[in-house]
């Protein structure tokens, strides 16, 4: 993980958004309570700005009242008469306004239409650059209304070159002699910009540190309360695959406690109906078990017994000795079929051993053929095995991969009407298959999807040969699990079936693809296309 690399932040922060209940509950609570206090902060600060200037302004009006009506005194008890004197009295006015008021920035100009007078002295100005402050709208105001007071905001130029806030206040002044004067006193507000600027400073300074804080104690509030959520959620997940054992810890009486302790009840009570569940089919499998154990030593009597009349069938009357027969396959049936159960009931209970060796398949298939040739030519079928590609052995069970090929190759005689049938084994570097081809009658797409279920017989009252429990494909599929093999069919209603078994060749190798094909390569583009077939998968699925 490297944070310097920011391109992948957006990235990193939206799955943290997704997987963090922590990290959003304080993202949110930060900009929502920073939103609230910028809203404040901005509030506080206007109205302080406000304040400043109110109060200032009330101040800046009284001083330039008091620093007029000074100077308006001094002029009218001046007996002055020429210019000198007028011009010395205007002098002193000026230093009583500025002795009087906090300011030195003056500016008297002399109302404009009035006689031109020789005796009236200069304008003067020390607005210095900012005399253009004065504006013609303030002046206009000043010289209609003599002895009221006028304001206007301005910026005023400072001696270092910079700006700072001001206020200009103006009057009217009377002079002996050369007539009306306007009065412009400028006052300099920087000192309440300052305050204002510092009371900015403090608020932002402070809120920021109020965010971090409200940041802080809702990471750790919701620490508190996502822990116990978060190791409930572990909690349930583990149970949830199969660890029924684990409890969510009980501490204290809130309402996490109770969910506590709900939980565990319901783990209780889960774990318990598990237990049930399983000793119940626990007994039923051993019921099974023992029920085929059992009745194995009175039909081995049995079948002595009907051995011997089988034997001596000749010498019985004709229905006598069809009775003799007819016991005679039908404890050979049920042999078969408690042999079977047997060996179901060995999967179920999960005490089935893998003796595993290296084995050819080819040999295999050869030897299950020939198991079989009797019972093919009986109905007139060609058995062929095609076999190309290397020989390789697998890591397999040949008992049960025997078994397998002996039931679908027995499978495909009996349902394949008399039509040649093909094996084909072949391999590839991690795996070895077995396809028996046949030509017979096929399945319908629901037959198909029967077809490995327990005693399942897609048609009960065909003739049976051999066989005929229904549980052959059940158990040949629990073999190619046991395996770590697939067992697949395909099938098409007229056109034959195909079931393929796809072994890994090492003991734990995994599979990912069968060296032969399914459908075959001789089933018809038709077929597929129309959905006539269907390929369905026992086991592990492909
Ligand atoms: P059974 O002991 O009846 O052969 P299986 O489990 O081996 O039991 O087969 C179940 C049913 O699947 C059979 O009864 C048959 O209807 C059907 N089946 C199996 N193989 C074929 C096949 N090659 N062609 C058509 N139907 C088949």
């Amino acid at each position: 993980m490297d944070w310097r690399d920011w391109r992948s932040w957006p990235a990193r922060i939206t799955r943290l958004w997704r997987s963090s209940l922590q990290f959003r509950t304080v993202t949110i609570t930060v900009a929502l309570s920073g939103f609230a206090i910028a809203l404040v902060g901005v509030y506080v600060s206007v109205s302080v700005g406000n304040d400043l200037f109110q109060s200032r302004l009330g101040q800046v009006e009284l001083d330039s009242n008091r620093a007029t009506a000074a100077a308006q005194g001094i002029l009218d008890a001046s007996d002055a008469s020429d210019r000198v004197q007028v011009q010395s009295l205007l002098g002193s006015a000026r230093s009583s306004i500025s002795a009087a008021s906090s300011s030195r920035i003056i500016a008297v100009f002399r109302v404009p239409g009035q006689d031109p007078s020789t005796a009236a002295p200069q304008d003067f100005s020390t607005f210095g650059e900012s005399t253009s402050v004065i504006s013609d709208e303030l002046r206009g105001s000043v010289q209609g209304e003599p002895g009221k007071q006028f304001w206007q905001s301005v910026t005023l130029a400072t001696d270092d070159g910079g700006e700072v806030p001001g206020i200009v206040v103006g009057s009217q002044l009377t002079v002996p002699v050369a007539g009306r004067y306007e009065l412009y006193i400028g006052y300099n507000l920087g000192e309440a910009e300052a305050t204002l600027f510092f009371v900015q400073r403090t608020l932002l300074f402070a809120g920021l540190i109020l965010i971090l804080l409200i940041g802080a104690v809702t990471w750790i509030v919701v620490r508190f309360v996502v822990t116990p959520i978060r190791v409930a959620a572990e909690t349930s997940q583990r149970l949830a695959s199969g660890d029924l054992g684990v409890r969510i810890p009980e501490k204290g009486a809130d309402v996490i406690a109770t969910l506590a302790k709900s939980f565990n009840g319901m783990a209780d009570s889960l774990q318990s109906q598990i237990k049930e569940l399983a000793d119940l089919s626990e007994v039923q499998q051993r019921f099974v078990s023992d029920v085929s154990h059992e009745l194995r030593t009175p039909l081995t009597t049995i079948r002595l017994a009907g051995d011997l009349l089988y034997d001596q069938r000749a010498t019985f009357p004709p229905a006598t000795g069809r009775t003799a027969e007819l016991l005679h396959t039908q404890v050979e049936r049920f042999e078969l079929l408690l042999s079977d159960l047997l060996e179901i009931s060995k999967y179920d209970a999960g005490s089935v051993d893998l003796e595993t060796e290296p084995t050819n398949l080819v040999h295999l298939a050869e030897d299950a053929i020939d198991g079989l040739r009797s019972l093919a030519e009986s109905k007139g079928t060609q058995l062929d095995l095609v076999a190309p590609g290397g020989h390789l052995d697998a890591e397999v069970d040949p008992r049960r991969i025997r078994r397998i090929m002996h039931n679908l190759i027995g499978n495909a005689i009996e349902h394949g009407e008399g039509k040649p049938i093909v094996v084909s084994v072949d391999s590839n570097a991690t795996a070895v298959a077995l396809s028996v081809r046949d030509y017979g009658l096929g399945m319908s797409q629901t037959d198909i999807g029967h077809v490995f279920d327990r005693f399942w017989r897609a048609d009960p009252s065909r003739k049976r040969t051999i066989g005929g429990t229904g549980l052959g494909l059940s158990i040949a599929l629990e073999d190619a699990a046991v395996h770590g093999g697939w067992l697949q069919v395909w099938s098409s209603p007229g056109k034959g079936s195909c079931f393929r078994l796809t072994l890994p060749r090492t003991a734990h190798g995994a599979l990912t693809a069968s060296p032969s094909p399914l459908p075959p390569d001789d089933a018809g583009i038709d077929t597929r296309d129309t959905g006539a077939a269907r390929i369905v998968t026992g086991g592990h699925h492909a």
